[in-house]
């Protein structure tokens, strides 16, 4: 029973993604990750459109957040 931990639901927060514009592809990103103005799906190369979804916030201000030293 050591092992035993509380896991804390983590917050969610809503969150500007981009997601591809195929009907028959799952492929989506956070902005934060996006390599360019109009990103492209990595799955399967077509034009991603904005959209927005709720996730978990992680690491996700890392990229944001200065790290201290
Ligand atoms: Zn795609």
């Amino acid at each position: 029973m050591r092992f035993q931990q509380q896991v804390e639901k983590p917050p969610e927060v809503n969150l500007k993604v981009w997601a591809c514009g195929s009907d028959e592809c799952n492929g989506w990103m956070r902005d934060n990750f996006k390599s360019d103005e109009n990103p492209d799906c990595p799955l399967c190369g077509h034009a991603m459109v904005e959209d927005e979804r709720t996730l978990p916030v992680l690491e996700n201000f890392s990229a944001v957040k200065k790290k201290e030293l």
